[in-house]
C-alpha cells in the first residue's frame, strides 16, 4: 500500500488529503501538524475549516485510510510520498521583509525530513513557493549524510476557499512540476498515477521545476489583476455614470476575455492573493526586473485604493462623520461560504474608519478591531444603525428583509454594498440611500 503523508493540516492540505483519501481507498494517507488543537479538531465532528462538502468527505474516510495526527516524525518516516503543505506567510523582518515569503515553515519541515527518513521519498511542494525553492529544499534533503535519496516536485494547489471540494473532485488542471531527469520523471508518474485515480489524464500537466512554482504565483497575480482591473473601472463609472455591472458583462462576453473574476467589490482579500503578488514583486526585483515588479505592484495599490475609496464614500455620505453613528457590516470573511477571514477586506475596511461608537459585526468571527461588536443576526446589527456596510457576498444577504431592517434603522439610512449584490433600485424604493460600488449613485 503507498503511504502518503501530508505536513501541514490547514485550508490546503486537509481538504486536498481528504479527497485522495477518499478518491484512492488503496493509499494510505496520513495529515500531520504541530497544532495540537488543529489535529483534534480534524479528530472532532467540528473540523478546524468550514468548508461546503468537507464533512461528508472526512466522515467517508477518516479512520478507514485518512488519519490525522500530530505524530509528525513516525508518518514522514513511514511515507513514500511527503506532500508539504506549510503556510509560506510574507516576511515581516530581514531581508525581504514586506515583500519576500517566509520560508521559515518550510526549511524546518524539510530538515525535519532529512533527519528522520530511512528510506527513499518523493517530497512535493504543495504550499505557493517563490520559484527556485525546490533547488534549496534539495540542498536540504541530499546533505542527509545517509545516502537517502530523494525527488523534489512542485504540485501547487489551485482550489479556491469556498468551493475548494468541488475544486478538488474537478480540477481545471492539475499541475506536476519536476527535475527532466528518469529518476525526476519517474518521481512525476508516481504522482500522476495518485492524480488518475479521478482526474482525466488531459487534466494532469507536466512541465520543469520551475514553469510549475511559477505557473502558481502567475495564476494569482492574473486572477488578483482582473480584480484590480474591474474595480479600477469602477471608479470610473461613478465618476462618468456608465454602470459597472453592465460594463463586465459586456466585457465577459468577449471570448478572450471570459466573464469569470470581474465582479467589481470592495477589493479582494484572503490569505493568498496580496501575499503571491509580493513574492512575484520581490522576485522579479531580486533578478533585475524594476519595471515588471512595477507592474505587479500597481495591482496591490488599486486594491488598497479601492478599500480606502469605500470608506471614503460612506464617510462621505454620512455629512462627513461616522462620529457617534452605528454602522453595521453585514459579512466578515473574505468571501462566501468560507470561515477564513486572514486579510479580509473587511478589517481593513473597519481599521480605516475613524471610530469612536461601537459598530456591530455579522456573522462568522470576532474581531481585533476596537470598538466593535458582535451579533449574529443581521437584523439585530442594524437595529437603530445609521448605515449598513455589506463586506461579503453571503447568499443570505441578497435575501433580508430590507423593510423590516429600514423601518429599524435611524434615518436617513444609508446601504453600502461592497459586494454588489442588492437590489439598488428596490432598496431605493423602501426609501434607502444607496451606495453600490461602480454603479451610479444616488439620483
Ligand atoms: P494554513 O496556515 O491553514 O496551514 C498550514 C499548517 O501548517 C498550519 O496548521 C501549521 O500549524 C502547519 N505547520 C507549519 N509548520 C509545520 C511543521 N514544521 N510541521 C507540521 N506542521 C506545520 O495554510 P493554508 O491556507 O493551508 O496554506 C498552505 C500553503 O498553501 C500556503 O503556501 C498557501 O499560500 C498555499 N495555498 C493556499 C490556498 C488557500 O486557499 N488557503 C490555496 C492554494 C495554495
Amino acid at each position: 500500500m503507498v503511504k502518503i503523508c501530508c505536513i501541514g493540516a490547514g485550508y490546503v492540505g486537509g481538504p486536498t488529503m481528504a479527497v485522495i483519501a477518499l478518491k484512492c481507498p488503496s493509499i494510505e494517507v496520513a495529515v500531520v501538524d504541530i497544532s495540537v488543537s488543529r489535529i483534534a479538531a480534524w479528530n472532532s465532528d467540528q473540523l478546524p475549516i468550514y468548508e461546503p462538502g468537507l464533512d461528508d468527505v472526512v466522515k467517508q474516510c477518516r479512520g478507514r485510510n485518512l488519519f490525522f495526527s500530530t505524530d509528525v516524525e513516525k508518518h514522514v518516516c513511514e511515507a513514500d510520498i511527503v506532500f508539504v503543505s506549510v503556510n509560506t506567510p510574507t516576511k515581516t523582518r530581514g531581508l525581504g521583509a514586506g515583500k519576500a515569503a517566509d520560508l521559515t515553515y518550510w526549511e524546518s519541515a524539510a530538515r525535519m525530513i532529512a533527519d528522520v527518513s530511512k528510506s527513499d521519498k518523493i517530497v512535493v511542494e504543495k504550499s505557493t513557493v517563490p520559484v527556485k525553492t525546490a533547488e534549496a529544499i534539495e540542498k536540504i534533503l541530499t546533505h542527509n549524510g545517509k545516502g537517502i535519496k530523494f525527488q523534489i516536485l512542485s504540485n501547487p494547489e489551485f482550489l479556491a476557499e469556498g468551493t475548494a471540494i468541488e475544486d478538488l473532485f474537478k480540477p481545471d488542471r492539475v499541475l506536476i512540476g519536476g527535475r527532466e531527469t528518469p529518476e525526476g520523471q519517474k518521481a512525476i508518474q508516481a504522482l500522476k498515477d495518485v492524480y488518475a485515480h479521478w482526474v482525466p489524464e488531459d487534466r494532469i500537466l507536466t512541465t520543469n521545476l520551475w514553469s510549475a512554482e511559477l505557473s502558481k504565483l502567475a495564476a494569482n497575480a492574473f486572477l488578483a489583476q482582473r480584480i484590480s482591473s474591474v474595480n479600477a473601472m469602477s471608479a470610473l463609472c461613478e465618476a462618468t455614470g456608465a454602470n459597472v455591472k453592465q460594463v463586465s458583462f459586456a466585457v465577459g462576453t468577449d471570448s478572450r476575455i471570459g466573464p469569470k473574476f470581474l465582479n467589481a467589490s470592495v477589493g479582494f482579500g484572503g490569505s493568498c492573493f496580496q501575499k503571491d503578488i509580493l513574492n512575484l514583486v520581490y522576485i522579479c526585483e531580486c533578478n533585475g526586473l524594476p519595471e515588471v515588479a512595477e507592474y505587479w505592484k500597481q495591482v496591490i495599490k488599486i486594491n488598497d485604493y479601492q478599500k480606502g475609496r469605500f470608506v471614503n464614500r460612506v464617510v462621505a455620505s454620512m455629512f462627513n462623520t461616522v462620529a457617534n453613528k452605528k454602522i453595521a457590516i453585514l459579512g466578515f470573511a473574505f468571501k462566501k461560504d468560507t470561515g477564513d477571514t486572514r486579510e479580509t477586506p473587511a478589517i481593513d475596511v473597519m481599521n480605516k474608519f475613524d471610530w469612536d461608537h461601537p459598530i456591530h459585526l455579522q456573522p462568522m468571527s470576532p474581531s481585533t478591531v476596537k470598538q466593535v461588536s458582535v451579533v449574529w443576526d443581521a437584523y439585530a446589527a442594524t437595529k437603530d444603525a445609521h448605515g449598513l456596510c455589506i463586506l461579503t457576498e453571503w447568499d443570505e444577504f441578497r435575501n433580508l428583509d430590507y423593510q423590516k431592517i429600514f423601518d429599524n434603522m435611524q434615518k436617513p439610512a444609508f446601504v453600502f454594498d461592497g459586494r454588489n449584490i442588492v437590489d439598488v433600485d428596490k432598496l431605493r424604493e423602501i426609501g434607502f440611500i444607496v451606495y453600490s460600488i461602480g454603479k451610479p449613485l444616488d439620483p
